[in-house]
């Protein structure tokens, strides 16, 4: 059986893992491309009648869900922390900012969404327009919390969905499928197949009935996303890498930046697409700012994500290890690291580099992994040319009690969203995308409606007749 239920059967198994553990945590049906095309087609079936829902009646439904959510939040957050390897609390909250976004955008299907625009001979007007079956992809890193980023506004703004979540963490989503059914939602309006991106996700983006994509994920897969979608014209939204700096002035308080600093790269294990990886420090500053990152790097708490207290877990896979420990090769310029524990369980240290090159890997690449780079610069037009020299343009911070200049370099770094005295740049109540090769389209707040619709212009005639 497919995850989607009546679907067509499928030949494999797919066995999801715990990452603090390298033990199985739950074996679940592989879905293939066939089961993509059950799950579209009964997509297709249930958008009239969810396009046509009552505003009212759908902006209920949306907060029923947010509650059935928050009732299971608990069970929730520990099967998100278990499968993801993350700190409890971290999955605590995601799954509360699930809750958040869906009671966001049950705020919308009753808000005016077009305009009056003045015309000769009649009335113009516009409306938006669900676009029919959208097709989410989503990475491993913040399985429920980044679907529920794209299915609240697809699900408000009356589109059906087909959610693919990563075969390394399908858990949630399929248990959100069912709270959600529970509370109501009719089916095949939210849909889940977990299988393969390269199977499941390439049949998402080339099915002729999906409308649109909504991707979170990589910038290489991102692009091959865009490049096929260009074949049936479907509209894509891509969050995708980043390379986010850290700005950190000598007018400072530097404490405050040193302590923040852990947080803001080695948060969810440095897989996090806003990680600060890239910490910049004026000269004048910079041996204050190590003497105080060094304890903190240290203090990190790094274990078994279902602990108390605990900051930091394992990788998602023996896979993402190998490849963060290819930028901390033997001889690297490691400042300090912090701990891991002994045993099983994909652990990396954190770790700091300094001094390293401008053109190190660990300098250009993503790294989606606990290893951060700390860079000095000279002065402010320094600093902003170092932070704009990546192909990235996702997220960063300014550290400076100089209000003027916070502003001037907050304008000048070409990144989507950017935080002053804070490592804070994704709310729900604000938009949230990349600039440059960190993709296109925003998520959150109200600008992501925009993504799941279209605008139509009506002219109503009011001569003759
Ligand atoms: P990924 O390999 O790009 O995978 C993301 C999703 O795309 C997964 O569901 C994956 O499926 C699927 N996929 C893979 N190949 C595909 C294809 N050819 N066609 C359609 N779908 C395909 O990325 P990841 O390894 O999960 O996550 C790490 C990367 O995501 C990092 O670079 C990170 O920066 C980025 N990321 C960005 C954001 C953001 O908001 N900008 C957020 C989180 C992560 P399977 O994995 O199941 O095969
Ligand atoms: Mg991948």
């Amino acid at each position: 059986m497919s995850s989607t239920g009546d679907g067509a059967a499928v030949s494999e198994e797919l066995n999801v893992l715990e990452p603090s553990t390298e033990r199985v945590l739950d074996t679940i049906p592989r879905a293939n491309a066939g089961d993509v095309d059950v799950a579209v087609a009964r997509a297709v079936a249930a958008f009239p009648a969810w396009r046509d829902f009552a505003p009212a009646r759908r902006a209920g439904l949306m907060r029923e869900i947010a509650t059935a959510v928050e009732r299971e939040l608990e069970d929730l957050a520990v099967l998100e922390a278990r499968n993801a390897g993350k700190p409890l609390a971290d999955a605590r909250g995601e799954i509360g900012m699930v809750v958040e976004t869906f009671r966001y955008y049950a705020g919308s299907p009753e808000r005016p969404h077009g305009e009056t625009i003045p015309v000769a001979g009649g009335q113009a007007f516009t409306v938006r327009e669900p676009l029919g079956v959208v097709g989410l992809i989503t990475p491993w890193n913040f399985p429920l919390a980044i679907a529920a980023w794209k299915l609240a506004p697809a699900l408000a703004a009356g589109n059906t969905v087909v959610l693919k979540p990563a075969q390394l963490t399908p858990l949630t989503a399929l248990r959100f499928s069912e709270i959600a059914r529970e509370a109501g939602l009719p089916d095949g309006v939210v849909n889940v197949v977990a299988g393969p991106g390269g199977t499941c996700g390439r049949r998402l983006v080339e099915h002729p009935d999906v409308a649109k994509i909504a991707f979170t994920g990589s910038t290489e897969v991102g692009r091959s996303i865009a490049a096929e979608a260009a074949s049936t014209l479907k509209r894509v939204t891509l969050e995708l890498g980043g390379k986010s700096a850290g700005i950190v002035f000598a007018d400072a308080d530097i404490e405050a930046a040193a302590a923040a600093a852990p947080g803001a790269v080695f948060g969810n294990a440095g897989q996090d697409c806003c990680a600060r990886s890239r910490i910049l420090v004026e000269q004048s500053a910079l041996d204050r700012f190590m003497d105080l990152l060094e304890p903190a790097v240290k203090a990190l708490r790094v274990g078994d994500p279902l602990a108390d207290g605990t900051q930091m877990g394992p990788l998602i896979s023996a896979g993402q290890r190998d490849a963060v420990a290819g930028f901390v090769p033997a001889g690297a310029p490691i400042a300090f690291r912090g701990n891991v524990p002994d045993g099983p369980g994909y652990w990396f240290a954190p770790t700091v580099l300094c001094p390293v090159a401008p053109d190190d890997r660990a300098v250009r690449e993503e790294i989606f992994g606990p290893v951060a780079v700390v860079i000095p610069f000279r002065d402010e037009a320094h600093a902003v040319e170092l932070a704009n020299d990546t192909i990235y343009g996702l997220s960063g911070s300014i550290w400076t009690r100089d209000g003027a200049r916070a502003l001037r370099v907050a304008r000048a770094v070409q990144t989507g969203a950017l935080s002053i005295n804070s490592n804070n740049s994704v709310r729900v109540s604000t938009p949230f995308g990349g600039f440059k090769q960190s993709g296109y389209g925003r998520e959150l707040g109200p600008h992501a409606l925009d993504a799941y619709s279209d605008v139509k212009t009506i002219f109503y005639s009011t001569e003759g007749a």
